[in-house]
Formats: structure tokens, sequence, C-alpha cells
């Protein structure tokens, strides 16, 4: 009897893996005198780039302004590979550190995300990456695709870590698998 497909249940996280926020931190960073190139604007990358005061203005126009927040794209092939999730049957969660869930829905909102991929049921809004984990344990998560470093490296309860590095910037490390493409990350999922 050991047919049976191995049991998968996915999380994500949502900025910088399902919407991305190149662009609108490019844009930010112009109009308060700041030049970023692309890769410098992932978030563990983007402090070394600007002063704190700036990050900070920056940061609260991104997420926490309506009118900016939903001028940002989806990340390349994300709603593809979520068509193939949600066709799977897998499991699958959204769980993201936004501190305004309404303006977070607003995003996927705009792009047909939600509901119809996420909604009340699946997608959770947690503070610290510890609270990811704590998250993503009750839920049993087994997959887990987040663009930091630093929260991947809490999801301690999560077998499979899937770092989402679009501009393959970041190092290979034991503890995760390195994608760089929701192309990669469909092979990695459904081979
Ligand atoms: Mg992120």
């Amino acid at each position: 009897m050991n047919d049976q497909k191995e049991k998968i249940i996915i999380g994500f996280d949502m900025d910088g893996v399902i919407v991305n926020n190149t662009q609108p931190k490019i844009r930010l960073a112009k109009a308060l005198g700041f030049k970023l190139l692309p890769e410098q604007t992932p978030s563990e990358i983007i402090s070394k780039h600007l002063p704190l005061l700036v990050l900070r203005e920056l940061q609260r126009n991104l997420y926490d302004n309506i009118e900016t927040a939903l001028t940002t794209p989806l990340m390349r092939g994300a709603r593809g590979v979520l068509t193939a999730v949600k066709k799977s049957g897998f499991p699958y969660f959204l769980i993201s550190r936004r501190r305004i869930p309404h303006i977070a829905q607003g995003i996927l909102k705009k792009h047909g995300l939600w509901p119809y991929f996420f909604d009340e049921d699946n997608a959770f809004f947690v503070l610290e990456p510890e609270d990811k984990d704590v998250k993503a344990a009750q839920l049993g998560v087994t997959h887990y695709i987040d663009d930091e470093v630093g929260v991947i490296s809490k999801l301690n309860s999560v077998k499979c870590r899937f770092l989402f590095d679009q501009f393959n910037i970041f190092s290979h490390q034991p503890h995760y698998t390195k994608v760089t493409s929701w192309a990669e990350v469909k092979k990695r999922l459904f081979g």
C-alpha cells in the first residue's frame, strides 16, 4: 500500500513571492531621492542601500497606503502555478506578515486572487517570523515558500523550505532549497 501520494500541504508568503514589490520600491525610493537597482530591492538587502528613515517611509507607503499598494503587480508565473496547485487538490495557505490585512486582500482582489485562491479560511496574517512557524505547524504545512532567509530560518516545523530568490543573489544553504521563479516552484512541487 505504498502507492499513496506523498501528503503535501503548501504555504505561501505574499510579498516577494506572490506579489512583486520591485518596481513599486524603485518608484518610491526615487520619489524620496534614492536610486535603487532591482537586485537592491529584496527586503533583506534594501536596508543596505537606504537610510533607515527613508526605508521606513518607503515601507509605510508600500504596505499601508492603499493607493500605492494597489499598483503592486503579481510575480510573473504566480497565477499559473496557483491554478495548478488549486487543481491538484493539495491544501494550500497564505501566511503573511502584512500588518493591515485588508490592504493585502485588496491587492489580491485586484488581481483576481481573492477570493478565488485565497479567502478568510486559508489566509493568515501574523506578526513575527516565529509566528509563521507556529501557524505553519498548526496547519501541518510541509512545503513553504518565502523570499526572506531570516524567515525561512525560523520555520523549523516545515520539512521542505524554499527560498524564492528572483534575482539569484542569496547563497545556497542546507536548510532551504533556492528557487528563482514560479516555473521552478512548479517543478519542485509537481516534478
Ligand atoms: Mg516576503
